[in-house]
Parts: C-alpha cells; structure tokens; sequence
C-alpha cells in the first residue's frame, strides 16, 4: 500500500503513530476529518498481522465515523484507534498498556475522544480516564452514556418507520412482517421495539438460546440462519454481519425495504444500484444505525438520557430525507447518503 496514495483516496486527514517498547504499546490513531468539529470513534484493540493491515482498518474506519457523524448532524468528525495487540500479555501489562494510551491520546489535545470498540472494555476506558478528559464510556456509575445498543435499536426503530411512512405512507407498523437477521444486543432491542408496536417477527441467529429467547418473549417465528435473507416479509433488518448483501444474496430477497443494524451490509457500492433496480427500499447503514454514536457524543456535553434519546430519534428524518431524495434524484440511497455528507464536510459531493 502506498501510505500517501490511500489517503488521497480517502480523503485523509492526519494519522498519528506511537511505539512504546517499555509497555508495548504500538497504536495509530487515524484522524479522517475535523471539519465539523472533533473526531470521536471507537478504539480497537486487534491481533493485527502487520503495520499495514492496522493502517489500512484505522484509516477505513475513521473515514467511516466522518460519514456517520456527519449524516446524523453531529458536531463531530471523524476519527479512530487501534492498537495492535501483543502477542503476550497479562492484565497489568494491559494496564500499563492502556495508560500509555492515556498519554497518547491527551497528546492530540482533544482532537481525538476515544471510547470502546471492538477487543476493549469499560475498565480500559477508566484505565485511559486517570490520562485524559478525551475519553467517553469510561464509567457507567458515574452517569456516563453505558450500553449503546438499546439507543442503537432505538435509531433503527426510527429509521424504519420512517422506511414505512416513505414505502406505504404509513404513520404506524402495526401488522408489517420484519424478519431480523441476528438477534444478539442490538437485534433483541429491536425485536422488543418492534413486538411493542405491533409488528410479525420472524428472527433467526446461529445462536438458538437467543432465538428461543425472541420467540418466548415476542411470539417470533425462528428462521434458519441461512434462510432469513430469503424470508417472505415486508422489511429485511440485518443485524449481524456485513456484507450480507451480495451477488448471491441479491436474488433471494423477498423484502420490501431493508433497515438494519450492521455496519458495511452492502459488500459493494454497486449493490446499492442493484437494491434500487429491484425496488427495494435501502435505509444507509450507517445512517440508521448512529443512535449509538449520537448516544455516546452526548456525553461530551454532559450525559442526559432524554436529550440523547430525542436527537437518536431524529434518524427519522434523516432516514425519510435520504430516501426522498433517491427517489427525487433517481439514485441509490446509499450515494445519496454519501453525497448528503460530502456536501456538509467538504462543501460538495466528491466524484
Ligand atoms: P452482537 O454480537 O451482540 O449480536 C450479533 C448477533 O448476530 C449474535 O447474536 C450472533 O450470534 C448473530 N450472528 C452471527 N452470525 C450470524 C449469522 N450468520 N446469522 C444469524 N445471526 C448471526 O452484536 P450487536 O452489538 O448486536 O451488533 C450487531 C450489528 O450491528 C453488528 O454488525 C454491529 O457492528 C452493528 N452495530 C452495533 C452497534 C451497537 O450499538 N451495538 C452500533 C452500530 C452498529
């Protein structure tokens, strides 16, 4: 990978590297945007197979973070870590480990807020807290945003009733049939959501415990894993893998809209051109799936629950707004989230 070469083509932004060999850290943070203001985004902790996988996910992921933080109008750009884990540790390592991270992190002098992503803990965040102020989620006993996955659900439930007002011109989801890929944190939330307001739901997730949990709790039917994608229903709600829509998915959809959790559920932009070519209705990913995001970053400004609810309640009109505009434009909604961000961040779309 040419470094500079990558970063034009992400429209990169700064990348920042330290090498502690006294506690082992090697970390990078990757900053894409600061345009709209700081950049917050998770920190990954991941057994990397060299420096250039881990520069290649940091800057993919930061870039990733601009984009849902501008599209859900938050004053946030776009950022990330990773830290390549070692090969060899123990918990007091780990301590060390994150409180060098800590210093590292307050050495970027806010540009950065970090918090969890995948591989770390709320008890690292405290670890990275005795460093710096630019650390969110360290603390749930102290007020702090905790669990983001029931807001995460909460945004999702918004974005697809604003998916039925847009298909159906409908202001309830009373009787509508959604079938949930993958019912684990975010998925279980959204199945409850959903029951409440009077939906069918079909689930299915190769965990069964948590299946039979939905079907005692909800009255869910149970798909197999590999037939949810197929299932005869009104919305298709991915909440387990990306990438999940594909060449070999695509002709097996069964759904009139699609609006889930998981993040990258398009394995490539043309499947959004596809997704419109069969009518069906694509709420962006990363643009249903911010409430989790939108949560935490309210706890930069001093953590209330009803305010982070409210403005996670907003990807209605987010959702709604996305899916007007492809329909006025004749475009896939996924460009058009893409462009709806690039006109806020760089005052333009970008070819
Ligand atoms: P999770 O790990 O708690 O749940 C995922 C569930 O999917 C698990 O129950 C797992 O068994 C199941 N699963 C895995 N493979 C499957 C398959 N082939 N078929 C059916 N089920 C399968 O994760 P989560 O936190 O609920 O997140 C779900 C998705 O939403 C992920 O893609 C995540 O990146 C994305 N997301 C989560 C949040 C959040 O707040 N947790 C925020 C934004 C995006």
């Amino acid at each position: 990978m040419d470094l500079f070469d990558a970063a034009d083509d992400l429209h990169f932004g700064d990348l920042h590297i330290t090498n502690d060999p006294e506690t082992g850290l090697q970390a990078i943070v990757g900053l894409h945007s600061l345009e709209l203001g700081p950049a917050i985004g998770g920190c990954r902790l991941y057994r990397y197979s060299d420096s250039d996988a881990a520069l290649r996910d940091v800057m993919r992921l930061a870039r990733g973070m601009t984009y849902k933080a501008a599209i859900s109008n938050l004053p946030h750009g776009g950022g990330k870590a990773v830290i390549v884990e070692p090969e060899d540790y123990d918990e007091e390592d780990r301590r060390q480990m994150f409180a060098k991270f800590g210093q590292f992190v307050d050495s970027l002098g806010g540009d950065y807020i970090t918090c969890e992503d995948v591989g770390t803990r709320v008890d690292d965040m405290n670890v990275v807290h005795n460093h710096t102020d630019h650390v969110l989620g360290y603390d749930p006993d102290a007020g702090s945003s905790g669990d983001p996955s029931p807001f995460t659900a909460y945004g999702v439930r918004r974005g697809i009733e604003a998916a039925a007002k847009f298909r159906w011109d409908r202001d309830d989801l009373e009787g509508l049939h959604v079938a949930i890929q993958g019912v684990g944190s975010v998925g279980y939330y959204l199945a409850g959501e959903l029951h409440e307001l009077g939906c069918e739901l079909t689930v299915a997730d190769v965990d069964d415990d948590a299946v039979d949990t939905c079907v005692a709790e909800f009255g869910a039917r149970r798909a197999e894993p590999g037939d949810i994608l197929a299932v005869d229903c009104d919305i298709l709600a991915p909440c387990a893998l990306g990438a999940v829509i594909n060449d070999n998915s695509l002709p097996q959809l069964n759904c009139e809209v699609i609006a889930g959790a998981a993040n990258n559920q398009l394995a490539e932009a043309r499947h959004g051109v596809e997704l419109r070519e069969r009518n069906i209705d694509y709420a962006p990913d990363y643009a249903i799936n911010a409430g989790g995001l939108i949560n935490v970053a309210q706890e930069y400004r001093g953590y209330d629950e009803q305010t982070a609810r409210k403005k996670t309640s907003a990807i209605y009109d987010t959702v709604l707004q996305i899916l007007q505009r492809a329909s006025r434009e004749s475009v896939p909604t996924n460009l058009v989230a893409n462009r709806i961000v690039e006109e806020r961040v760089y005052g333009q779309a970008l070819a």
